[in-house]
């Protein structure tokens, strides 16, 4: 098995960069990031599912660099919402909201909402050296709470209480939120897929 298989992390978002690298540190292969290849691209992530995102962020990182390429597109769903924001998370807020502006949205929206019922469902778009795409998916269920709580992580990390836990994805250590989260589920599943196509299987 090669050491030098390079793999391309499509995102420039340091939040997931982290989680990415340390969700695939176990593989044998070089992960860079776009920003060690001097590479930026603005990708309009306007498809309608996930799936068709995270697709057009790693074709696009694929077709720049010739690298094969691996992104995710995240999205929160509320069952009180009918699953919104979901593919829209990213702009709950507006075309261009910041993360504080989501979260505000959010607990506006939720104010006085007993089910505060939620997941986050993340897909993995692997494109390959060949340009073919394979995807992953995964899922964590918690709930939103009714205030900010924490300063780890990224995004709508301190409005998310995951099932089974005392504390959001922003206040737990990022350890923890690697062993439970939607992007790990997803990423674990890619890394076994990779994982057997270095090794031939
Ligand atoms: P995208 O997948 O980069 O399009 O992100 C969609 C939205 O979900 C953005 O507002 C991100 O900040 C947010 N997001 C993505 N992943 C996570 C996560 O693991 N925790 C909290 N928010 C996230």
């Amino acid at each position: 098995m090669s050491s030098t298989y390079r793999l391309l992390l499509a995102t420039g978002n340091p939040g997931k960069v982290a989680e990415m690298e340390s969700l695939l540190a176990h593989l044998p292969v070089d992960l860079v990031t776009p920003a060690d290849l001097d590479v930026s691209l603005n990708v309009t992530e306007d498809a309608e599912t996930l799936r068709g995102n995270a697709h057009k962020k790693a074709a696009a990182y694929h077709n720049a660099t010739g690298l094969p390429s691996l992104a995710d597109d995240t999205g929160l769903e509320i069952d009180a919402l009918d699953s919104r924001p979901g593919v829209h998370t990213a702009r709950f807020a507006g075309p261009d909201a910041t993360p504080q502006d989501n979260k505000r949205r959010t607990l506006e929206v939720m104010d006085g909402v007993d089910d505060r019922s939620a997941r986050f469902r993340t897909v993995a778009a692997f494109v390959d050296e060949g340009g073919e795409t394979h995807t992953f998916e995964g899922v964590c269920p918690g709930e939103i709470t009714t205030e900010e709580r924490g300063d780890g992580g990224f995004g709508y990390d301190p409005l998310f209480l995951p099932d089974g836990h005392s504390q959001t994805f922003a206040e737990m250590p990022a350890d923890a939120k690697n062993a439970i989260s939607h992007r790990k589920k997803a990423l674990e599943q890619f890394a076994a897929f990779l994982s057997d196509m270095l090794s031939g299987a």
